[in-house]
Formats: structure tokens, sequence, C-alpha cells
């Protein structure tokens, strides 16, 4: 089994494109075959250097290690390359099979302007025809192309499409796929640049890379049947074809900016983890006989089975994306979740070295709740530097007008205590509430809006372990102005 992911490097790694490598690299590994990455850059305008960076930095992150391809060094890896379209056009590979059906009678030069086919185009419309080029250069004369060419124009080939009958295949996932030749049309091989296009580069590589399965969007179906006619006209033999469906966002539109984030970097940034992500682009087209949503390390790389893929359009639904986060985050070992963690804090600019408790005590306490790794920061800030105090929770607990006199009762127990642990601050905490006549909550509530300045956070007793005596009495002290 041999497959590839063949990104257009026209922009960073977005979610349908990053599902498509996955797929192609969980297949490769069920079946130990071999996942190469070709960098299809043969959009001489839109594809740049940046773009091939950032899609191996995605997949990288991704865990999506490609045994065959161009590499981030600069070097290649495998036999069969290179595996960039714009070095395999320098060596004249596409050429050399667009000159060979253009001898054979199956492909040929068209002369056309630009300005010529828009009219043709809006002649067309007009006749209420289909848009598509109905051939006028299909049988020029030497005489006729000798003229075009003394007129300075340059050529593109175009593959010369049969008027008649049927294209059709077997997709592993949609099942049986038909086109009427009569809708097809004599699409561009190469430019008049002498580039490739999309459709003739990916044919020639598809061969030439010995590819056995091709797994890809959906949004492709269209190219499918112009590409089996180029596999005939040059006599090859066809690989199997996997349309993926497409991907959707939750209000049922196809998936883009609107929706918020679409890149892989994106999401990075946002906090999600490697893990949850492929996990999750997993499922998005594909599932388990019995619906399994969490899998464990390797096990995606077992079940999945591309009879498991569906051909309607998967929703990505970011609720559950996050809700998917969340299970992920708490399934970290202290010291991983740390170490995930680190960078946000960085990036928030947080001085963490601000306290006397190791960070990573502090970052697991609320472990539980995090759904985001950019969450972090902010929920564990109070630890570092003055609380930024909810005028909400302020309100409904310490406005109360037994507030005053609890945060300073409090405070004394605990300048008090000899040891300033969990248990002890817990155990001395519930003492002074009952010998004063409180409800517990009466007492816990303001002391914890006091110390952290929010309604919610960690578990209260540790929380105040982990701030530390010093700052426990300066925040019970200070939050008296505020009541
Ligand atoms: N370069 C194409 C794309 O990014 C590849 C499509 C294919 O897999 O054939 O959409």
């Amino acid at each position: 089994m041999r497959v590839r992911f063949a990104p257009s490097p026209t922009g960073h790694l977005h979610i349908g494109g990053a599902r498509t490598a996955l797929f192609n690299y969980l297949f490769a590994k069920k079946y130990k075959g071999t996942f190469i990455l070709r960098i299809e850059d043969t959009d001489e305008l839109r594809s740049t250097d940046e773009s091939v960076k950032s899609i191996y930095e995605s997949m990288r992150w991704l865990g999506l290690a490609w045994d065959e391809g161009a590499m981030p060094d600069g070097t290649e890896k495998g036999a069969y390359g290179p595996y960039v379209q714009s070095v395999r056009e320098a060596q004249g590979i596409y050429k050399k099979y667009a000159d060979q059906l253009v001898s054979e009678g199956k492909a040929y030069h068209c002369y056309c302007s630009t300005a010529e086919l828009d009219e043709m185009r809006k002649k067309a419309q007009l006749e209420k025809r289909p848009p598509k080029y109905e051939g006028r250069c299909r049988h020029l004369t030497d005489a006729q192309k000798k003229e075009f060419e003394a007129q300075g124009r340059k050529p593109v080939v175009r593959f010369l499409m049969a008027d008649e009958g049927v294209t059709a295949w077997n997709d592993l996932i949609h099942k049986d796929v038909k086109f009427e030749n009569k809708l097809l049309y004599d699409f561009i091989m190469l430019k008049a640049s002498g580039y490739p296009t999309y459709n003739f580069a990916c044919v020639v590589d598809d061969h030439l890379m010995e590819m056995t399965h091709i797994i890809r969007g959906d949004d492709h179906i269209s190219n499918t049947p112009l590409q089996i006619c180029l596999y005939k006209a040059l006599g090859w033999q066809l690989p199997e074809f996997a349309h993926l469906s497409m991907i959707l966002g939750s209000d049922g539109t196809r998936l883009s900016k609107r929706h918020g984030a679409t890149s892989v970097g994106e999401y990075r940034k946002q906090g999600y983890l490697p893990e949850t992500m492929r996990n999750y682009l997993a499922l998005l087209g594909w599932s388990t006989a019995d619906s399994q949503q969490i899998f464990k390390r390797g096990e995606l790389e077992e079940k999945f089975d591309l009879k498991g893929c569906q051909k309607s359009p998967a929703i990505f639904d970011t609720v559950k994306f996050g809700w998917m986060n969340g299970e992920y985050i708490r399934m970290l070992s202290k010291a991983e979740l740390l170490d995930m963690a680190e960078p946000y804090i960085k990036e928030s600019g947080l001085d963490a070295s601000a306290s006397g408790t190791p960070l990573g005590d502090i970052v697991c306490l609320e472990q539980e709740k995090y759904k985001l790794l950019s969450e972090i920061p902010a929920l564990i800030e109070f630890f570092f530097k003055d609380p930024v105090y909810d005028p909400e929770a302020v309100e409904k607990t310490l406005k109360k007008p037994e507030a005053p006199g609890i945060l300073k009762g409090v405070k004394e127990i605990y300048a008090a205590l000899p040891e300033f642990k969990e248990a002890s601050i817990e155990a001395a905490t519930r003492a002074y509430a009952k010998a004063n006549g409180f409800k517990a909550g009466q007492v816990f509530h303001p002391v914890r809006v006091a110390l952290s300045g929010r309604a919610d956070g960690p578990t209260l007793f540790r929380m105040i372990e982990y701030l530390g005596r010093e700052k426990t009495l300066n925040r019970l002290g200070k939050a008296l102005t505020l009541a």
C-alpha cells in the first residue's frame, strides 16, 4: 500500500487538509504501507516556501511523520523523488508525457487567448449551453498553428476528451460514481508557461510514485473522471479512489473562516493537544461500529479502516472538540501538564517565580476543569499577583453585612495557626464558622473571593495553602476595604 498527502502550499494546513493527511497516515500504518508527502506547488502565484514550512510544522506537531518525501531540512527521503512538483517540472517529467499524448493525438495545442475564451463562455451562457471549451483548436492544420505562433501566441496543451460514453469508478467510500463524458471537457494539462495543471501533474506523479490508493477530500470528486481519462490515455493502471466526506461547520455550511479558526496552527495556539486534534479529526467522517469517541495511543492506527468512512458530510463541532480536549488534559500526568502549560504561561507574561509553591502544583489544581491550555494563565494568575476582583462576586459575597467580621476573624486565626497546611486551615475555618454560628458556606465564599477575586476556583483549602500565609493575610486585609 502506498498513499500520499499532496498539499498545495498556498497557506497553512487547515482542518480539511489535516484530516486528509491523518487518514492517509492511519491507512498506511494500519496496512504497514508507505505514507508519502508530495508538495504540489504548481500554482506559481500562490505557492510559498512559508506555507511549505508551516505544513511541515503542523504535521510534525500532529505526529504525522511521512516515510517518503521532501524533509524540513531540505533533504529528501525515498526512491521516487523528487517529491516537489516544481522540481519535477524543471526536470521535464510532465512535458514528456504531454508530448507523448500530443503525438498520439490524445491531447492538442490550444492557442485560444483568455479574451477569446471569455467570449466563448459568454456566448455559451447566452445560448444556454454548458460553458465548457468547445474544442476550437482540436483540429488545427499545421498552417493554422504556424500562423498563431507567428502572432506570438503561446499554446496550452489540452486533453482531448471523448464526446460520448461514461467514466465511472467504484469509490471506496462513495461506491459507484459515474460521469457522462459529454459533461467533461478538454481540460488544460500544461499551461502556456509550461507548468502542469493540478489534474495532470497529480496523475503523472501518482503513477510514477506507484500510489495504490488515492484518499482525498470529496471536493476532488469532479476531478477524478478527468484523471481517470488521463490514466486510460496513458495506458496506466488505475489506483483505488476514496473520497472523504465534506466537513461542515455547526450551521451546516462548508467549514470556513466564518466558523472561527480553521488552521491546525490556530488550534494549537488556543491550547488544543495534538492528541485531541488527531482523535477529533479521525472522527470527521469515520467511526467504529460502536462509535468509540476516545482512542488511546496507537489505537487509531489499529482500528482505522476505510470501511468505517461515511460519505455524508461531517460536522465540525467546536463544543465537542473542546470537551474532548478537556478529556485529554485530564489524562496528562502532572509533569506533562506542566510541560504543556508552560509555553502559554510564558506567552502571557506571567511571572511564575513569584510564589513559594511549585508551578506544577498550582497548574494541576484545576486540571479537572481545563478545556484549553490557553485558559490556564488567567486561571492561575491570582497565585502570583493581586487578584482582579469580579464585581459580581464582590457584590454577592463581600458586600454581605457579616463579611467584614468574617474576614477579620479568619485573618486572626490564620495568623495564629502553627502550621499553614490544607488540613489545619480547613479545621480552623470550620471551627471558626461553628463557633460564630455561621454555615460553612457563609465563611468559605467571602474568603474565596477575598483571596482569588473569583466566586469559583480550585479546592479552597489547598488553594489557601498554595497561596501561602503572607499573601493570604495580606489579601484578607485588603478585601476589607472592598467589603
Ligand atoms: N494539491 C491538491 C490539494 O491540495 C491535492 C489533491 C489530491 O490529493 O489529489 O487539494
